[in-house]
């Protein structure tokens, strides 16, 4: 007996049929888990929906998690009062991390932000998705998007363990790179010309809190001495993050191109950054950093990268003049925050009062009747865009967009009942 325990018996196996595929039917299909496709597939669930949430990683919780983003931000108001202003999973993540020590809400910049543990959030979406009976799919890469009469029928996607297809009568494109309207072939827009750039985003551990200098410090030393340590951009910060002697480090400007080669030799190269902005802040900053090393690397950091057309083209002038629109599903008053250069970013915050708004239309791809986008992909020039595209209103157009999914039913998100649409997300725009 003891022997074979220890020699386990074998089958031969080999693949019988190549064009076996899985099949799944859901009443709605997420693709992207990300923040705003979290939101989505959550939302959908709380309204009695069976949901499936596609992710091309091997796990949830897409960029806010696995590229260690730290801070939700874009979610409360200007000023050191400024009232929040998305609800829904944002209230559950702030009570549920804040009770376990998880999160902090402290000021950041411009307005209170949400500072978290990208470890907490993690498990937090995990733990959503089993009780809330939602299908998780990870490690499933779009392939084919299957348009029948303005309606998306099929996903064709892949997986390590064989191809899948995904039926629904919904589908959410929280891709962030607008992956399965591209897959479509509808129209999207990608930068006419040069790039927004991504970051390489670290955790550092033995960081002295008591000793970090201020964001002004960081960049006016990276201003003077970043050339010395081969460092490109001349901003950036390192931030505590609750419950220990751990910081996010956010100093690094890289490309994120949409060739798969040049994509997979830029994560190689943003870590390079990454390290040459420890020593950096190792030797001029002895005190808070001397001790440091990396904890861990996120994966590249994408800000902006591709993004659909939608119905309405959010602009920087109605960013600035807090256009409310008559469809906004999600406002925010976070700055613009462009990062087409190298060296820094262009950083224009707002008044106190000042907020601006999403329109639904901006969400909606006009030759499609059941495919609604959320998060960084929907559509707005590039400079609005780096104001809507932060973890607060991601959050608002994930619930917008599965609550404009379910009213349509059948039917189409570009006839649904506005006003019924208004009600449900009423939170995210009024007080
Ligand atoms: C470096 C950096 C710092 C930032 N700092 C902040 C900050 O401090 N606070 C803040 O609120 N926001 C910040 N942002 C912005 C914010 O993090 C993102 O815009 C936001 O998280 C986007 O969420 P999302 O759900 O739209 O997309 P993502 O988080 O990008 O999720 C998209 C998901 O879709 C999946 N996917 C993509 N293509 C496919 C495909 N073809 N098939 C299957 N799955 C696919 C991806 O794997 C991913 O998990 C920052 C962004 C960056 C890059």
């Amino acid at each position: 007996m003891q022997d074979k325990a220890f020699r386990p018996e074998t089958r031969i196996v080999r693949r019988q049929d190549r064009s076996a595929v899985r099949k799944h039917r859901a009443d709605l299909c997420v693709v992207g888990a990300g923040i705003s496709g979290v939101s989505a597939a959550i939302e959908a669930a709380r309204l009695g929906r069976d949901v499936i949430l596609v992710d091309g990683l091997p796990a949830v919780g897409g960029q806010a998690v696995n590229s260690i983003i730290g801070m939700i931000v874009g979610l409360f108001g200007n000023g050191p009062n400024g009232k929040q202003l998305t609800h829904g999973i944002a209230d559950d993540i702030l009570r549920d991390l804040g009770a376990a020590g998880d999160l902090e809400v402290r000021m950041g910049g411009v307005s209170p932000n949400a500072f978290y543990s990208e470890v907490a959030l993690g498990r937090w979406v995990e733990r959503k998705i089993l009780e809330l009976n939602i299908t998780p799919l990870v490690g499933a890469v779009l392939r084919r998007v299957h348009l029948e009469q303005r309606r998306v029928a099929e996903l064709e996607l892949a997986t390590r363990y064989g191809d899948v297809v995904v039926r629904a009568d919904g589908f959410v494109d929280a891709t962030g790179d607008a992956a399965l309207v591209w897959q479509a072939g509808l129209e999207c827009r990608e930068p006419a010309e040069g790039v927004i750039y991504g970051s390489q985003m670290m955790v550092i551990e033995n960081f002295d809190d008591a000793h970090r200098p201020t964001r002004d410090e960081v960049s006016a030393r990276l201003r003077d001495r970043g050339e010395h340590y081969g460092l490109t951009r001349r901003d950036g910060f390192a931030m505590n993050l609750p419950g220990g002697r751990t910081a996010i480090v956010n100093m690094t400007h890289i490309e994120n191109p949409l060739d798969p080669f040049a994509a997979s030799r830029k994560g190689i190269e943003g870590k390079e950054q990454a390290d040459r902005a420890l020593n950096f802040l190792k030797a001029e900053f002895p005190e808070a950093f001397g001790a440091t090393r990396v904890r861990a690397y996120g994966l590249p950091g994408m800000r902006q990268t591709r993004w659909i057309v939608g119905c309405h083209h959010l602009t920087v002038d109605e960013v600035r003049r807090g256009v409310k629109f008559e469809d906004a599903i999600a406002r925010t008053a976070w700055p613009l925050e462009q990062h087409h250069h190298a060296e820094g970013y262009v950083w224009e915050p707002f008044t106190e009062d000042h907020l601006h708004y999403v329109p639904f239309g901006s969400l909606t791809p006009p030759d499609a009747d059941n495919l609604v986008a959320a998060g960084r992909a929907i559509d707005g020039d590039a400079t609005a865009l780096s104001s809507v595209r932060v973890m607060g209103p991601c959050i608002a157009m994930g619930a917008a967009a599965a609550h404009a999914l379910d009213l349509a039913g059948e039917g189409s998100v570009h006839q649904i009942d506005r006003t019924a649409l208004n009600a449900r997300i009423r939170a995210n725009i009024e007080d």
